[in-house]
């Protein structure tokens, strides 16, 4: 099934002046695989999921897009366009399972919740148990009856995945679902959803701000810089010859466990972005990137880049004007 976002874009209405959050966004992508979204704070990775799903803010309009789930379109800027797929053909794994999951409900709240909008042909309890099973957690019969705060993080984040596993939902958006946990968990977790993807064959969207986690576990990546894709491609063309300078900028910030260290306190620094992410209310004319890219050339500051191919193949797409053909 082919499952896209097309044209998305999002603007937020603030006390300063209308903040341009996502601009004309199309994300493709093929059923069963995971596509990470990755920038850095503020690009708008988070209100597309919320989007996708009708979940932003009162102060936020979507002025176009569409979600395309196979034959259907979904017109994301009528409210409510999603609002029925909600926990059934769309889910969604918070970053904060605490916040996300009820404190005054129990697990088994949580799964038959899920179980009433699709139901199994296990008993409720049953399903439940297996669901929870599933996914690593021990004693699942006692865990369902047990609220969220009596479980640890990663056991909170398996429950939000036991209930996504239940509503077999086309497409998950996993909206950095392993910032608020440690490593090792991180990794624990990380697997629970790649063996949820392989069970039910679902399409994820996994919204990151780590290209290590996208290297080891994603398909395909969308590069977002101030609200816009800047780059879009299989993980494996796009780390091998990123197509846009501000891609290669964030792959060389990824710190590696074997980086040579240097012998003095300036070559031992963290590589960072030089600059800051540009007022989303004032878009600069020409390339969203230009005042930050040390490639900057004349049409840089007046013409907005299209896409062009990128090194990798057919579906490496980067809107640099550096890919324009000779
Ligand atoms: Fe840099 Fe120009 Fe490419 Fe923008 S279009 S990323 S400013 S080289």
């Amino acid at each position: 099934m082919r499952i896209a976002v097309e044209n998305l874009s999002v603007d937020f209405a603030t006390p300063t002046g209308t903040a341009h959050a996502v601009r004309d966004v199309s994300i493709a992508t093929e059923a069963g695989s995971i596509i990470g979204i990755v920038g850095e704070s503020g690009s708008g990775k988070s209100t597309i999921g919320l989007a996708l799903l009708g979940l932003l803010a009162d102060n936020a309009r979507v002025r176009s897009g569409a979600l395309i789930l196979g034959a259907e379109r979904f017109d994301l800027t009528r409210s409510n366009a999603t609002a029925e797929l909600r926990g059934t053909r769309i889910a969604m794994i918070f970053q904060d399972p605490l916040s996300s999951l009820n404190p005054v409900f129990t697990i088994r709240s949580h799964l038959y919740e899920v179980l009433r909008r699709r139901p199994s042909a296990l008993p409720m309890a049953k399903a439940a148990e297996e669901a929870l099973d599933s996914v690593g957690i021990d004693r699942p019969r006692q865990r369902l009856d047990q609220y969220p705060h009596e479980l640890s993080g990663g056991m909170r984040q398996r429950v939000a995945i036991a209930m996504a596993l239940l509503a077999r939902p086309h497409l998950l958006i996993a909206d950095e679902p392993t910032t608020a946990l440690d490593v090792t968990v991180e990794a624990q977790v990380m697997l629970e959803i790649r063996k949820l993807r392989d069970t039910i064959g679902c399409t994820i969207l996994f919204i990151t701000h780590s290209l290590g986690l996208v290297a080891q576990h994603c398909d395909d990546i969308a590069v977002l810089y101030a609200g816009e894709m800047v780059e879009q491609g299989k993980v494996v063309d796009v780390a091998a010859a990123p197509g846009h300078p501000y891609t290669a900028a964030l792959l060389s910030c990824e710190v590696t466990i074997d980086q040579p260290r240097g012998s003095n306190a300036i070559e031992n620094r963290f590589r960072v972005v030089p600059g800051e992410l540009p007022d989303i209310r004032h878009r600069p004319p020409g390339c969203i990137f230009q005042p930050r890219c040390e490639f900057a050339f004349a049409p840089c500051p007046v013409v907005v880049p299209p896409y062009y191919p990128a090194p990798g193949g057919a579906s490496h797409v980067a809107s640099c004007h550096l890919r324009a053909p000779a």
